[in-house]
């Protein structure tokens, strides 16, 4: 371990812009279930469709009755040591921007500016309407749900409202697809942290990257479907290996 850690101090050293593309992994140190592994979110529930959500009072009312169940879990989540390592790395100026797939808000919260970082799949924090975009708090949302024992419409236009997250089905947000390509594009060094790669179009940056001659590392404690395509890929717990970058 301490000689791969060695390897990646190095390359972020000679690398010039160095962006990071990070998954549900990195988060898991923070209390929040990753999808995929024993005991994530994928063995417990499935996902619901966004056609579901849109066609049926009982579907947003699952989707609903879900996040209230995990409110505790987000509200108090801190960012771990993988979180706080790429916060440092943009304070000394080597990251521009995150991407992220990840919808928990901790990459803010460890102290990326708002506008640098990228969320591919919104941001479980807030909520919007599904029609017009207007933007609820979540305690707004449950409040409705408190009184009426429904998941709300917008008071606006009367549509659903929804977690600002994007469901399997819903179209991806353009502007933040382009320049995550963008910036995957510029980089000379991704680091694809705490994914299993299968989300598309999301999997597809770390390709992006490697194709415009950047460098590529993947930190996951398990194997990916693009380990072939990396320059390295260390294979253990993200908070260990990105602990001796966190600074102080
Ligand atoms: P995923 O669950 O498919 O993959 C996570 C990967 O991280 C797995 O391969 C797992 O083995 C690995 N991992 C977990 N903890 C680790 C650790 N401590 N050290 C090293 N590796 C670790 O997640 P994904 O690829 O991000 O795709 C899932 C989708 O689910 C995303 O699109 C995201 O929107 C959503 N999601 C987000 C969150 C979040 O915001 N924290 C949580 C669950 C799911």
């Amino acid at each position: 371990l301490r000689s791969a850690i060695d390897r990646l101090g190095d390359m972020i050293a000679e690398a010039s812009v160095v962006v990071p593309f990070t998954g549900a992994g990195i988060s898991t140190e923070s209390g929040i279930p990753d999808f995929r592994s024993p005991g994530g979110l994928w063995s417990r529930n499935q996902p619901i469709p966004f056609d579901a959500f849109v066609a049926r009072q009982d579907a947003r009312d699952e989707a609903w009755r879900r996040r209230f169940a995990m409110e505790s879990v987000f509200k108090t989540a801190r960012p771990g040591r993988g979180h706080r390592a790429l916060a440092n790395l943009y304070r000394a100026g080597k990251i521009p921007a995150v991407l992220t797939q990840n919808i928990d808000n901790l990459h803010q919260a460890s102290g990326f500016a708002e506008h640098d970082v990228v969320e591919l799949h919104g941001n479980t924090t807030y909520a919007r309407c599904i029609g017009c975009g207007k933007r609820y708090e979540i305690d707004w949302v449950k409040w409705c749900w408190d009184r009426t024992g429904h998941a709300p419409h917008c008071t606006a236009c009367d549509e659903p409202v929804k977690t600002a997250t994007i469901s399997f089905g819903q179209a991806m947000p353009e502007a933040e697809m382009h320049r995550a390509a963008e910036l995957a594009k510029q980089c000379d060094l991704m680091l694809a942290i705490g994914s299993s790669l299968v989300v598309w179009p999301a999997a597809g940056l770390p390709i992006t990257a490697k194709n415009s001659g950047a460098k590529l590392v993947i930190i996951n404690n398990e194997s990916t479907d693009q380990d072939e395509l990396a320059d390295l890929v260390i294979r253990y717990d993200i908070g260990e290996v990105l602990g001796p970058f966190v600074g102080n």
